[in-house]
């Protein structure tokens, strides 16, 4: 299933990668207790000797023991880096403060659960040492998901694809390699918005897919209810399109041009046939329609309001509790002056 194709990345675009490098794995994790242990047995028989490797976790406030699980595994191994959030912010701010905190000359972006499979970042590391600033995980089997949830998916993709300018590759998660220098291209998209896969495939640069087969969660239950899933749905939409919000004129121009068409054929018909009263039904439905599509481009527009709203606030997308590594100090890598940064040893 792996096909690695010959590359047809141009020679001028084959940049020098430092050897040994320094890569980082970014791990999000939110309740994750049971997983955690599974995931460190999975990973670190492929941290091989190519590298220097950091596994960067960022707990994304959990509730259970997963902080104490992370600690223990940080007491014994040296190359963990634990990134304590002060509450739960997400999945996609917990990203966020990973790509703001990691040092990795390439960053690793993987989930906790397994279900991003490990043993791929050996190819990810090929690739990126033949030039590619960008290596990304493509689902070729979904068999894992529910059939709702792939058909949801898929519609769902399909409709962005349609309304926004930035093409994002169909069935590709966060799953992926990038390079220090995306990395950074990332850092200085400064929306509260992050709608990581949109973000990701706007700031571009030489990507290369490697397909794989999405197994079922190691252990521990999805973190995404429906109610998250549709937040994240219209992050990805109202992101990355201004189709919704604008569509309103035409549609507005449209029902007024048939409700035009409409009056002139009563008019005529009541001068030719007289006044004739019933049509009770035809009215009220024209009203009850005409409400709907008020509303309807109302809420769109709240959407849309909302989204400014939370943009003009600048509040930063997360807070640090703590940074906790063995072989790092107290570095002000601050993403927003109110941002406070803790180490400890
Ligand atoms: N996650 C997180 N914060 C959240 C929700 C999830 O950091 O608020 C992490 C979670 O621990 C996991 C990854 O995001 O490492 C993917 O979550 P999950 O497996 O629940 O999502 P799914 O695979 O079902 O889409
Ligand atoms: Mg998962």
């Amino acid at each position: 299933m792996r096909a690695p194709a010959p590359s047809p990345l141009p020679a001028q675009l084959r940049r020098k990668r430092p050897e040994p490098p320094l890569v980082s794995l970014v791990v999000p994790v939110f309740n994750e207790e049971d997983v955690i242990p599974v995931f460190l047995d999975r990973v670190r028989p492929l941290l091989n000797a190519d590298a220097e490797w950091e596994i960067l976790f960022i707990n994304d406030g959990s509730r259970d023991r997963t902080l104490d699980v992370l600690f223990a595994a940080a007491e014994q191994d040296p190359r963990i880096v634990v990134l304590n959030l002060s509450r739960n912010f997400g999945k996609e701010a917990a990203l966020t403060a990973g790509l703001d905190h990691a040092r990795g000359d390439a960053l690793v972006i993987l989930d906790v659960d397994l279900q991003d499979p490990p043993e791929l970042i050996g190819d990810f590391l090929a690739r990126w040492r033949e030039g590619y600033d960008v290596v990304y995980g493509v689902r070729v089997d979904r068999r894992s998901d529910t059939f709702l949830k792939r058909f949801m998916a898929g519609t769902y993709y399909k409709v962005l694809g349609a309304l926004t300018d930035t093409p994002m590759p169909p069935n590709v998660g966060d799953f992926r390699l990038i390079d220090r220098r995306v990395a950074e291209a990332l850092r200085q998209l400064p929306e509260r918005n992050r709608f990581m896969k949109g973000l990701f495939a706007w700031v571009g640069f030489p990507a290369h897919a490697v397909p794989y087969a999405r197994p079922k969660r190691a252990a521990g239950a999805t973190k995404f209810r429906f109610r998250r899933l549709w937040n994240f749905a219209l992050d990805g939409i109202v992101g990355f399109s201004a189709a919704p919000i604008k569509i309103w004129t035409y549609l507005g121009l449209g029902v007024g041009a048939a409700a035009a068409a409409y009056a002139a054929f009563i008019a005529i018909r009541t001068m030719i046939e007289g006044v004739d009263v019933p049509g009770y039904a035809s009215t009220m439905i024209a009203i009850l329609l005409a409400c709907a599509l008020q509303l309807v481009s109302t809420g769109i527009l709240g959407e849309y309001v909302g989204r400014l709203f939370t943009e003009v606030k600048r509040r930063p997308v997360y807070l640090l509790e703590g940074l906790y590594a063995h072989a790092r100090d107290a570095e002000g890598v601050a993403r927003d002056e109110t941002e406070a940064v803790a180490a400890k040893d």
